[in-house]
């Protein structure tokens, strides 16, 4: 079957349903398609906040908050790395993004004057993090579905994006996979978004949803688009021993503290100024450091201590908090600290777009995390995420209005050949009965992606883990699913998903390898400084041929010259 709407956005995260209700009020016909049910999107997790100048809350001296010192501090977070023209937009709007959710009807925490209340995060100057308690992804999301709701934009749930098509040079529609008939399905559109969320599951550590397995961003680079910095991938110090469930930077932006095995506040040693509210790299390393140097607890954890907070402000502030630590690690966070390691959390690199949210393909656009457009740079700052998708899931929205007056939908013949390729495909994977085991090739992935690209990465480490990776996408078309049904065959989604992430990991792979400094989330102990003579620069892939080829693109500076940063 062909379906047929203006635009196609992928993905029912904050970044997919705010660009549907922009496009819903350009009264254009735009449709939705997610793979789960777009309020199961990863957004919904999301705990600590969103960034907004608003200046609801003095910063030290009485001095307030204002959208300049938002993009100093992005900035500057991102070791210098993030385009100032994208940082300067996503700070403007940021203020106007949290009203106009409010509007929304989304139930922000207050202050005592009723205000929205704002608190610190690691590597904000200001507390500037607008947030609903420890569930602002909750309530945010819960808020756009609402009114798509209400205006009544199709969604194509338990739909799996399978390819893009691509005629002519230019992306006219998609091809998807029907979960519960297990029937490919053709769209054809003017313009198509992806939204598809991080790529995060690469790693076995990883605080995503399973379903944060990246296809919008390996399906673009198939499709001929090429990924920025994909090297970057964010470490978050505080998940839970054990499971790796996140532990929001909320926690010590109200206070919590880390101690290591002898009791000792550690950071105070590694950031004296900032200390356990530095930015996530330096204290994942910082972590790092800790747990290889013997004083971290047997297994590899350390210490959140939360107690002296009391129990008034954990209920209030922190509920979720809690009640993941006692669920899931039987402690109370009021009476005991909470055991906790880093985790993969974040992926800063994908594909490659404009401030508009264009890719190097006409037609195809992105936005959210599968993005890289790029406001965070080699590391991003907390709160800064939830709002990129908010922020550019309407800009991008305005651009794609723009562009489609000017585009007619195409003839059907190219949708209908990438329907019958992939049924062929899938056909085969379905039919064959013997082979390697799915599973085995995933974990020897996350495992091989965690020691080789993991906190700290080296040259030959980095060089054997990526032959590894080459290795299990060798194996993996001998995989056989053992499981020959249309019909909600997951492990047939487990394995279209493998495909896109072995490219994704050997993507990251490339990148770092090529990489010989030490920037943000990258660090390399083979060259532990940063080098902004040679690598004050984005990377890029592209594929041609089955091969992977790295290059580089100019940063955009502007406000800010590069300095050393001072923890
Ligand atoms: C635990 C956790 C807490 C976080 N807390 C914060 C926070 O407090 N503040 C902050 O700023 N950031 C936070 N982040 C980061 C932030 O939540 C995410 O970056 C953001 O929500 C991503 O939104 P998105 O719209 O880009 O993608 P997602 O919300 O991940 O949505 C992706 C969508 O794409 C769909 N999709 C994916 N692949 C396919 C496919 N093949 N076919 C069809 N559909 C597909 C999915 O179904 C989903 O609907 C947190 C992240 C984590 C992991």
């Amino acid at each position: 079957m062909i379906h047929q709407h203006d635009v196609i956005l992928i993905g029912g995260g904050l970044t997919g349903l705010r660009a549907a209700l922009q496009i819903k009020e350009a009264g254009l016909d735009g449709a939705v398609i997610s793979k789960v049910h777009p309020l199961r999107s990863h957004s919904v997790a999301a705990q600590g906040g969103m960034n907004a100048s608003l200046g609801n809350v003095e910063g030290e001296g009485g001095i307030k908050d204002s959208w300049q010192n938002h993009a100093y501090d992005t900035v500057k977070g991102s070791d210098y790395l993030a385009d100032q023209d994208a940082v300067e937009l996503m700070c403007r709007e940021a203020p106007r993004t949290v009203i106009e959710l409010e509007h929304m009807g989304m139930v922000w925490s207050r202050l005592e004057n009723g205000k929205i209340a704002q608190r610190p995060f690691g590597g904000a100057g200001f507390p500037r993090t607008c947030y609903a308690a420890d569930r602002t992804g909750h309530n945010a999301l819960h808020t756009l579905y609402e009114n798509m709701v209400g205006r009544e934009i199709p969604v194509y749930e338990e739909f799996y994006l399978t390819s893009l098509v691509i005629d002519e040079g230019r992306c006219v529609g998609c091809t998807a996979l029907e979960i519960v008939t297990g029937e490919v399905h053709g769209f054809q559109a003017r313009a198509v978004l992806l939204a598809t969320g991080g790529f995060g599951r690469i790693y076995d550590r990883s605080t995503n949803a399973l379903i944060n397995t990246g296809e919008g961003t390996s399906l673009a680079l198939e499709a001929g688009a090429q990924l920025k910095d994909m090297e970057f991938v964010q470490f978050h110090p505080t998940t839970l021993y054990g499971t790796n469930i996140l532990i929001t930077e909320g926690a010590r932006g109200e206070g919590g503290i880390l101690l290591n095995k002898d009791g000792k506040r550690f950071m105070e040693g590694y950031a004296p100024r900032t200390r356990d509210l530095a930015a996530r790299d330096v204290i994942s390393r910082a972590m790092e450091q800790e747990i290889a140097e013997g004083r971290a607890y047997p297994g590899g954890y350390l210490y959140l201590d939360l107690r002296h907070l009391g129990p008034d402000k954990i209920k209030e502030r922190l509920p979720g908090i809690r009640q993941i630590a006692m669920d899931f690690a039987g402690v109370d966070p009021i009476e005991e600290k909470i055991p906790v390691q880093p985790g993969q959390h974040y992926s800063m690199g994908g594909v490659d777009v404009d401030m508009g949210g264009a890719t190097s393909i006409p037609g195809l656009y992105a936005a959210g995390e599968c993005a890289c457009i790029s406001v965070h740079g080699a590391n991003r700052l907390g709160g800064n995420s939830l709002l990129e998708t908010v922020v550019f899931g309407r800009l991008v929205a305005d651009r794609i209005i723009e562009d489609v007056y000017s585009i007619n939908f195409t003839e059907k013949e190219p949708i209908k050949t990438a329907m019958i390729n992939m049924d062929i495909k899938i056909g085969n994977i379905l039919s064959r009965e013997e082979g390697e085991h799915l599973f085995q090739i995933r974990e020897a992935m996350t495992r091989t992606m965690s020691q080789g690209f993991g906190i700290l990465r080296e040259k030959q480490d980095m060089q054997e883990n990526l032959q590894e990776i080459k290795k299990l996408q060798k194996q993996l078309p001998l995989v056989s699913i053992q499981n020959s049904k249309r019909e909600l065959n997951q492990a047939l989604v487990r394995f279209l998903e493998l495909e896109g992430m072995l490219l994704l990991s050997e993507a990251v792979a490339r990148s770092a390898i090529a990489r010989e400094e030490s920037r943000g989330s990258h660090f390399r102990t083979d060259y532990p400084e940063r080098d902004d003579i040679n690598f004050l620069k984005h990377t890029l892939i592209d594929l041609k041929d089955d091969e992977m080829r790295v290059s580089y693109k100019p940063v955009k500076l502007g406000m800010f010259e590069p300095e050393e940063r001072v923890y």
